[in-house]
């Protein structure tokens, strides 16, 4: 049904310009310039999590980069062999962007919560005066005279002519975008919008994440500014300014931010909307004057109000989808890592503190694990476990004291680093992205295994490689029990499953070492023997296990050896039967307030 309705539209596109009028042409033709920015939007905002108010400035870059290079008369000698074609001001506007983008990234996206937002507004602006104020671009008059495309011989000099080129490039990049998302990397952009920590615990360069998706999103927007410097041939600054770019943000969380489509719904709704209420409003209020942006400000509170997710997602829920993609994911398997010699150490956690201000939470902890055991850390509510393996799987910091992994320091690493030599972890309040399939959930935990980046993602040339993640996903959604909601939202999913979850993606980066942070809690008892299965067979293959648990009977079922922890320090240390008559550990657990 979905692919009917796609290939529908196409056809309804493709046969535009024979049937329509030449004002309803220039109306779509804007629509798909506006669109292909807010695409960019989409991967940002929408998927990246990354609000970005300045989007039009890259489309001025893209613009004036070959308005400037295609009319200047005198260009310096440097540059003079690039000018009068159009298709070098193409390239020479995306590199120009790429290079400013990548500068403006490097500065901006390590800043959080609103001053990221903030930080695209300064630069917005910026670049906008920019172009009013530069002499060689023509001040706030712009420069006119700008050539024609001139494509396979043909001069588009009109608007009909040119409904081809963007529309092609249009769907080129959503084409593209939508390859890129539903890849390794794509995962690695989506698990974004779920914070930092679990995709750095499962090894995804989330800085790197971030940047692709700022070049990209800018990129797109340049190529807009050069379709529309062409097809207007002559540009000034106006349309580059900062209340296009909140336009621009509009259209995306209109359309609906979440889906590539909700670009193109949300450009074609607001386009068409703002033709129709400029025409309006002025006769209806017996005045000229903006008066569509009141009403786009009141829109936006309503849509903020009752649609959060844009429109898109109202109608893409009429049609009932199609569910091709529903069979379980079968591949070679991914080559393994060498598991350590059994029973050595691999884990020598020495003399660790960890403070927060006054608080102590970890206090002087000191023990090992072994390849092929179960090691307990045990103890009260908050007595240090979970900051413990914060401070092991490098997702917090050591304040002092040394844990090495494999015979190597790792108490200065990155949680990324510690992953990428063979440590995982699931977290005690589970962090998946609830949006996703539990089969890409747990893919993302087998990021580290796979190599193709961005470029392959983009044409889908890797997919033998995505073949074998998936299927390897799947293999330990199968492991864990979860077979019959691979294809279920995460989100959807009782609690104790979400952290079986955690544990199969934990699983499918092939570790050596496993933490898991209360992996029981939330299970029926039937689970937890599964569970406890899972565990024994893990162990047997040379993995080892940190667990922390508060279900007793658990923990001394499986434990090979037990820590037990209390106000942040190591109170006991033993074989499960000697802590469980151990006096302090009995006045921990009995003394205290139960
Ligand atoms: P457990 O996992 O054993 O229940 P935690 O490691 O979660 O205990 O917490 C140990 C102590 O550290 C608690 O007192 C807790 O409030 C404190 N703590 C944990 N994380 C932070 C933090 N980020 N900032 C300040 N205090 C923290
Ligand atoms: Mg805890």
């Amino acid at each position: 049904m979905q692919r009917a309705i796609l290939i529908l539209f196409l056809l309804l596109l493709g046969s535009g310009p024979m049937i329509l009028s030449e004002f309803h042409i220039t109306l779509l033709n804007y629509i798909g310039l506006s669109a292909l920015v807010a695409l960019g939007v989409v991967l940002l905002t929408g998927v990246g999590g990354l609000t970005s108010f300045g989007q039009a400035a890259f489309v001025g870059l893209g613009a004036y980069a070959t308005a400037y290079l295609t009319t200047a008369t005198e260009l310096p000698d440097w540059l003079a062999w690039a000018g009068g074609s159009p298709w070098i001001g193409l390239a020479a506007g995306l590199l120009l962007t790429a290079i400013v983008a990548w500068l403006l990234g490097a500065l901006t996206l390590r800043l959080s919560g609103h001053y990221l937002p903030l930080g695209t507004i300064a630069w917005g602006i910026s670049i906008y005066f920019l172009f009013g104020n530069l002499g060689f671009l023509g001040g706030h008059t712009g420069i006119s005279g700008i050539p024609a495309l001139e494509l396979f011989g043909h001069e588009l000099k009109s608007g009909r002519a040119f409904y081809y080129v963007i529309w092609v490039m249009l769907l080129a990049a959503v084409w593209i975008t939508r390859n890129l998302l539903d890849s390794r990397e794509g995962r690695a952009i989506r698990a974004l919008k779920g914070g930092t920590v679990m995709a750095e615990a499962m090894g995804v360069d989330t800085a790197r994440s971030k940047i692709i998706i700022f070049l990209i999103a800018a990129l797109f927007a340049a190529l807009s500014g050069w379709l529309y410097a062409h097809l207007q041939r002559f540009v000034n600054p106006t349309p580059f300014g900062l209340h296009i770019g909140i336009e621009y943000l509009f259209m995306a969380v209109v359309g609906g931010a979440a889906n590539v489509w909700g670009a193109l719904l949300g450009a074609g709704l607001i386009t068409i909307l703002k033709q129709w209420l400029q025409d309006l409003l002025p006769k209806i209020f017996g005045a000229s004057g903006n008066f569509e942006m009141i009403v786009f400000g009141m829109m936006m509170v309503l849509v903020l109000q009752r649609a959060r997710d844009g429109i898109w997602p109202i109608l893409a829920r009429l049609v009932p989808a199609d569910h091709g993609s529903r069979t379980v994911p079968q591949g070679d398997a991914l080559p393994r890592n060498v598991m350590p010699q059994a029973s050595a150490d691999i884990l020598d956690v020495r003399n660790v503190f960890k403070r927060f201000g006054g608080l102590v939470a970890n206090n002087n902890m000191s023990f090992t694990v072994r390849a092929g055991e179960v090691m307990a850390l045990i103890g009260p509510n908050g007595a240090g476990k979970s900051t413990m393996f914060d401070c092991i799987s490098g997702v917090g910091s050591v304040s002092e004291g040394e844990i090495s992994f494999l015979g190597e320091r790792i108490d200065s690493l990155t949680a990324r680093a510690i992953a990428r030599r063979g440590m995982s972890r699931t977290f005690q309040h589970v962090r998946l992205l609830p949006n996703m399939s539990v089969l890409e959930n747990v893919a993302i935990g087998a990021h580290l295994r796979g190599t193709k980046g961005v470029l392959p993602a983009t044409l889908h040339l890797e997919r033998a490689e995505e073949q074998r993640l998936l299927a390897e996903a799947a293999r330990q959604i199968e492991r864990v029990g979860l077979k019959d909601s691979m294809f279920e939202q995460a989100g959807s999913l009782a609690l104790g499953q979400q952290r079986t979850l955690e544990i199969a993606r934990a699983l499918a980066a092939d570790p050596c070492l496993l933490l898991l942070d209360e992996p029981a809690a939330g299970l029926r008892y039937m689970e937890k023997q599964t569970l406890a299965d899972l565990l024994r067979k893990l162990k047997t293959e040379g993995m080892g296990i940190l667990l922390v648990e508060h279900d007793m009977d658990f923990v001394m079922g499986l434990a090979d050896r037990v820590v037990v922890m209390e106000f942040g320090e190591k109170i006991a240390e033993g074989l499960p039967d000697e802590v469980q008559r151990d006096p302090a550990v009995l006045e921990a657990y009995l003394g205290g307030v139960e």
